[in-house]
């Protein structure tokens, strides 16, 4: 199959990004020129403190959390990008200002 008939059956895939659920486009374009929801390859836990290719250590994430994820723990950046990190602070704190009504 050519590859443009690949991609366009891949991006109806419909495949979300594992921090944020936003969903996901291939892109051939440079990383600099990918749009920030390009579908990346991730290191749950970051090559340079030694995690490694097995299929454990690897999701898809867009191009935007994989760079702004930077040295945070993967499950503490799911929790900020999803919007729970607040809901977090409130539980385990009780003296944390309260959100809503
Ligand atoms: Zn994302």
């Amino acid at each position: 199959m050519a590859d443009h008939m690949t991609r366009h059956v891949q991006n109806r895939i419909k495949i979300r990004c594992c921090y944020c659920g936003g969903l996901m486009v291939l892109s051939d374009k440079p990383p600099r020129k990918q749009p920030p929801n390009a579908e990346t390859m991730e290191h749950l836990r970051r090559r340079s403190e030694g995690g490694r290719n097995n299929r454990d250590n690897i999701a898809l994430a867009c191009k935007r959390c994989n760079e702004e994820r930077g040295g945070m723990d993967w499950l503490l950046y799911t929790t900020y990008r999803r919007g729970e990190l607040w809901e977090l602070i409130e539980c385990a704190s009780p003296c944390a200002p309260r959100r809503g009504p």
